[in-house]
């Protein structure tokens, strides 16, 4: 889809880890399965960062803003566990402290597209990248291990970003759309747009029956997280 290739973004899958190419940060080798997986899917080259000055981006930041915090206790996770910058030359990005690159292009493509932009957000979120410090004591795997470690960490990712646009009463179908465009061609470590989308709407059937199951059983309950967004914990 050459205009979102237009803003500079990388020709690789969108969301995906960086085979092969993580930077190393001077750390050398990883030592555990969690810093080799952290290296794989969160160390990637950072893209360089660009202020918010115009009042539309920094419009859109704010009310991503909302929504990170909304997404971070729908992962479980404590709001502050994870930030967002207006970077250039991605789509969305996530490193292993949470810290979220949000591309300005795709924020300016994508105003009025709520879902698509929530979605994103929530696969980046779903990655939980400090999670994988549970893994480090574990002596790192086969090259082939760790890919399939992080193969299926995408998958958990995409089921989480599902699950939490029912949950955040948004649809999953423009998600599944934009990333399908963004989709340049099958790569063989990544699974395809098609597979993803059927994670996608299982994650989403799944969280839409949480929330219908909420509103039916704890009408009280659906309706502070309808007028909060959520209950903040739990
Ligand atoms: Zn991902």
């Amino acid at each position: 889809m050459s205009r979102i290739n237009s803003g500079g973004v990388s020709t690789r899958n969108p969301f995906g880890p960086s085979w092969g190419s993580s930077v190393r940060t001077g750390k050398g080798e990883p030592a555990s399965v969690g810093e080799q997986v952290q290296q794989n899917l969160f160390g990637k080259k950072k893209p360089p960062l660009v202020d918010s000055d115009d009042a539309d981006i920094a419009a859109q930041m704010a009310r991503l803003h909302a929504f990170r915090k909304r997404l971070a206790r729908l992962a479980g996770d404590a709001e502050d566990d994870y930030d967002l910058v207006l970077a250039e030359g991605t789509i969305a990005m996530i490193d292993d402290k949470g810290l979220i690159y949000v591309g300005r292009r795709f924020l300016l493509d994508h105003m009025d597209h709520l879902d698509v932009l929530v979605g994103v957000l929530a696969h980046e979120i779903g990655h939980r990248p400090r999670r994988w410090n549970e893994y480090k004591a574990e002596a790192p795997r086969s090259k082939e291990e760790a890919e399939k470690l992080c193969r299926l960490e995408e998958t958990r990712a995409d089921y989480f970003a599902g699950k939490a646009l029912a949950e955040l009463k948004l649809q999953v179908e423009p998600l599944i759309a934009f990333l399908t465009a963004v989709q340049v061609q099958p790569h063989p470590e990544y699974f395809s747009a098609a597979l993803r989308a059927e994670v996608l709407r299982e994650g989403f059937t799944d969280g839409r029956r949480r929330a219908n199951n909420r509103k039916k059983f704890f009408p009280e309950l659906d309706r502070m997280r309808g007028a909060g967004g959520d209950l903040g914990t739990g």
